[in-house]
């Protein structure tokens, strides 16, 4: 897999392989609860609402012959203001709602100095060996900065849902959009039929 090097489209993926989407949860999948023009994650269950339409979207990247990988940061967890039980409820919700693959979660906070904590890349890494995952195939699709920052380091191509927050991008991510839709119309014009037809037979 070509972790960390160049992370332009392969042409020819290994047949074992599949190609993933990586999908942040808050902002993403369900809608980020923003306060001050700056978003949080959310802490009680009537604070979880799927986005419009992260169902076709999830169901449009599944029939492209993605794997779909949701990677998100929880810190309130280390933080103490939220359960691992309570993300764990919402993110089985979640991913069955939305027929997910995989779920990653870090419950880290920074001061834990962990490897999964985006900007981090651990959960791509990790997910990729388990799940034998192409990661030069794959794309990070999220709303902050840390998420492009560690789609970069995992060798993926990273895609940002701008929603103008307060808070600065630290590097380019390969497209910016306004809404998970139009992020997986880029993602489907970027996707090679040749490698869309091998995924589709394995
Ligand atoms: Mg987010």
């Amino acid at each position: 897999m070509g972790i960390g090097h160049d992370c332009g489209w392969r042409h020819v993926t290994e047949a074992s392989q599949r190609p993933a989407v990586f999908l942040d949860r808050d902002g993403v999948l369900i809608e980020a609860i923003v306060w001050d023009n700056k978003p949080f994650a959310a802490t009680s269950p009537e604070d979880v609402r799927i986005i419009d339409g992260a169902r076709e979207a999830c169901a449009e990247l599944s029939s492209l012959g993605f794997l779909l990988v949701m990677v998100t940061n929880q810190p309130d967890i280390s933080r103490g203001k939220i359960s691992q039980l309570f993300v764990d409820q919402v993110n089985a919700d979640i991913a069955r709602k939305l027929s997910l693959d995989a779920v990653r979660v870090c419950a880290h906070d920074d001061r834990d100095a962990c490897l999964c904590r985006k900007p981090k890349p651990g959960m791509m890494i990790e997910a990729g060996a388990a799940l034998n995952i192409d990661l030069s195939s794959s794309v990070v699709v999220g709303d902050r900065w840390r998420d492009i920052e560690a789609g970069k380091r995992a060798g993926c191509k990273t895609v940002f849902i701008d929603y103008g927050y307060d808070e600065p991008l630290r590097s380019v991510p390969d497209h910016t959009t306004s809404s998970l839709r139009q992020a997986v119309f880029w993602i489907r014009d970027q996707t090679p039929s040749q490698r869309i037809s091998e995924c589709h037979k394995n």
